[in-house]
């Protein structure tokens, strides 16, 4: 849609930000839906609708990500892609907080830092293309923006953008959500029964993974034997919500005013994340995210010079407030070692604490003979090797992981100690957008990276 999206505006300090203040810039990635007032309709529906999380939740996670900033928590992020509409079902949803659960045991185990546990989940529903058409089968068609635009179905009727699908989405976050919470309260994530959280194919293929669990569960006895645990601190934890803030109405009506706080809070999920193709400086995705309380996620890739950073930096956190910024890199393991550290050293010369983190999933994307996207394990380990190191020599830490990933057995990237090959790709492979890591490449890979935490 042409008008009001899209108008062209210089940055001006002096105007004040206001929910919908974005609407002057020009706005990448959005659809165009056909029909205005359908699209009005909808979004009065979303802004009378009950908020998904609460404000003290999100300042609550700002406060564990400033810690992670500091070196003393260590941030796990991680879910699909793309989420799916029919992905709101019981397995999928137990399926992702199990397997982030024993990726955070491995990682607080080995790497002896308490985990900060955020899906992308519960709302990641749009996705940002690299071009507004597909080729399927011969057909071109608009390209699929993810379940909160149009439908997956290569249909050019399925690929039309339905504002509609914005309300369906608030209720499947909100059916998402509501299952986590209750799955958490209700003891799913209680250590004292990590057997609850038996791998898709079985512990037998993680060892690490049994033995892990029994000396923490032997710590466990001997601290309560101490008295020096609170029984109810193990058996509920914290977990909280991201999706990358892409579509804007959409983010736009999940916007509160809390009264108590003076601010402006997105209610839709704790944090969100603004992506590589949408952090122009002048761009309404920027101005957009300026104005929230919630704590803030920048893909750092490849197109980022170090004066660029500064100024996203500068516009996002004035106010240097700690835990409001995550700097995400995706490099790739080939480019990492020569993109990451001029920025590192921006960063650090501007005086700027940010939590870094690791997404080493959009930079090592690759196409398998038979023609479908993948990601291989060690490329994936390679970066996340790399990135420690970097912040290591460079006086930095890396405070985080960001992964594609979900519970189930899918084969979507190659490697890992299954050894699944290009050829075993089209066994299960079930994403909408970009491959995960299975539960088993998930957990291996924590142990991983609890090592390199070590140092
Ligand atoms: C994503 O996280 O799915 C994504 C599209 O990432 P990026 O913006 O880093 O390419
Ligand atoms: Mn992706």
């Amino acid at each position: 849609m042409a008008k009001p999206w899209g108008l062209q505006a210089e940055w001006d300090m002096t105007k004040p930000w206001n929910p919908h203040s974005w609407q002057r810039f020009p706005a990448e990635q959005q659809p165009a839906y056909p029909e205005p007032t359908a699209l009005e309709g909808v979004l009065a529906r979303l802004r009378q609708l009950p908020p998904l999380v609460v404000p003290e939740e999100v300042d609550r996670l700002r406060g564990l990500l400033a810690e992670a900033a500091a070196g003393r928590r260590f941030l796990l992020q991680g879910g699909d892609c793309a989420e799916q509409f029919k992905d709101c079902a019981p397995e999928a949803i137990a399926g992702k907080l199990r397997v982030l659960l024993q990726m955070s045991v491995a990682l607080t185990h080995g790497g002896r830092r308490p985990v900060v546990r955020v899906g992308r989940i519960a709302g990641q529903f749009a996705k940002p293309r690299s071009k507004a058409t597909e080729l399927i089968r011969g057909r071109e068609l608009p390209s699929y923006r993810g379940d909160l635009v149009n439908a997956l179905e290569a249909t050019p009727e399925a690929r039309r953008p339905d504002p509609s699908r914005m309300l369906e989405a608030y209720f499947h976050a909100a059916a998402t959500l509501n299952h986590l919470r209750a799955l958490t309260a209700g003891g799913f994530a209680d250590l004292h029964h990590p057997e609850r959280w038996e791998l898709p194919g079985g512990t037998g293929e993680v060892p690490e993974y049994r033995r892990t669990l029994d000396q923490v569960k032997e710590s466990l006895d001997f601290l309560e034997a101490l008295g020096g645990v609170q029984r109810d601190a193990l058996e509920r934890i914290d977990f909280f919500t991201s999706h990358e803030a892409l579509l804007l109405p959409f983010e736009e009506a999940l916007t509160r005013w809390v009264v108590e706080a003076g601010a402006y809070y997105n209610l839709g999920a704790h944090t969100l994340w603004v992506g590589e193709r949408t952090r122009q400086l002048d761009g309404a995705h920027i101005e957009y995210l300026r104005g929230l309380r919630n704590p803030l996620g920048v893909k750092v890739g490849p197109s980022a010079t170090p004066e660029h950073l500064v100024a996203l930096l500068d516009r996002l956190d004035p106010g240097r407030e700690a835990g409001r910024i995550t700097l995400i890199s995706r490099f790739g393991a080939r480019r990492i070692r020569e993109a990451l550290p001029p920025l590192l050293k921006a960063v650090q010369a501007a005086g700027r604490t940010v939590l870094w983190s690791c997404d080493p999933m959009h930079g090592n994307g690759v196409e398998s003979a038979q023609g479908l996207k993948t990601r291989d394990f060690d490329a994936i380990l390679a970066e996340l090797r790399q990135a420690f190191e970097i912040h290591r020599e460079l006086g930095s830490h890396l405070g985080g992981v960001h992964f594609e990933l979900t519970g189930e057995a899918v084969t979507e990237c190659t490697g890992g100690t299954q050894r699944l090959s290009e050829v075993d790709l089209a066994k299960a492979y079930e994403t909408g957008c970009d491959p995960r890591l299975n539960g088993v490449q998930s957990l291996e890979m924590a142990f991983l990276i609890a090592e390199m935490m070590r140092g």
